[in-house]
């Protein structure tokens, strides 16, 4: 089987090597790059499975590098984990924020990164398991495709948003706790992270457009995804 390949972005050479050689020993092919830009570059010749990618970076910070793989729909559904020293709330929130599907402060343990990338491994291959295309009213979810359309105009969604919705609506009409997404949409559950949950669904809303009441808040639970568009 042909090893899941990632691409490590982080400038300091120890943390560096603690990263590609923990990933190695876990059955992962590593690539490197030094800086914003050089990952970039990289970016266009190789697609990784995944980046984990350092927010503090010379040339091109991480947060516009994450933007940017956004951005482009050759790298758009490339998961990504940010490595930061920045550990406050609010640099969690910019993480998601600029589209990231998790996030880790330093000094993290090599064993807790190498869990959370197998984590978001599992997910991928998940959603590639349900091919089948869901409809619900105007809203076609294609997760083979991995393709959001509305009215046959393409939405473009992260990995993690585009998980968040096809959930979401597979239990239309049914409430989600903040808890319950995590764990079905983040593969586990961390303490004091539901507002990660608040975080995505705005701006799953925001992207959805017209269609983003569709998704309901139930105050004090959760969320529910109509069953009467
Ligand atoms: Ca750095």
């Amino acid at each position: 089987m042909l090893k899941a390949t990632i691409l490590v972005v982080e400038d300091e050479g120890d943390i560096l090597e603690l990263v590609k050689y923990n990933l190695e020993q876990a059955g992962f092919r590593v690539i490197v790059a030094r800086d914003g830009l050089q990952a970039l570059d990289l970016l266009r010749e190789q697609t990784p499975d995944l980046v984990v990618l350092d927010l503090l970076l010379p040339n091109l910070d991480g947060r516009e590098v994450c933007r940017r793989i956004r951005r482009s729909p050759q790298t758009n559904n490339i998961p990504v984990l940010i490595l930061s020293a920045l550990g406050e709330e609010t640099d969690r929130v910019v993480g998601f924020e600029i589209g990231a599907d998790d996030y880790l402060t330093k000094p993290f343990s090599p064993r807790e990164l190498v869990l959370r990338v197998k984590a978001i491994m599992r997910r991928g291959r998940r959603d590639s398991q349900q091919q089948e295309v869901l409809r619900v009213g105007d809203l076609a979810i294609d997760p083979g495709r991995h393709l959001v359309e509305a009215q046959g105009q393409g939405i473009e969604l992260t990995a993690t948003e585009f998980r968040l919705l096809h959930h979401l609506a597979a239990n239309a009409g049914r409430v989600q706790t903040r808890q319950m997404l995590l764990e079905r949409v983040w593969g586990y559950t961390f303490d004091g992270y539901a507002r990660t949950v608040d975080t995505h669904i705005r701006r799953l809303r925001k992207k959805l457009g017209p269609y983003g009441p569709l998704i309901q808040t139930v105050r004090g639970v959760g969320y529910r995804f109509s069953d009467q568009p």
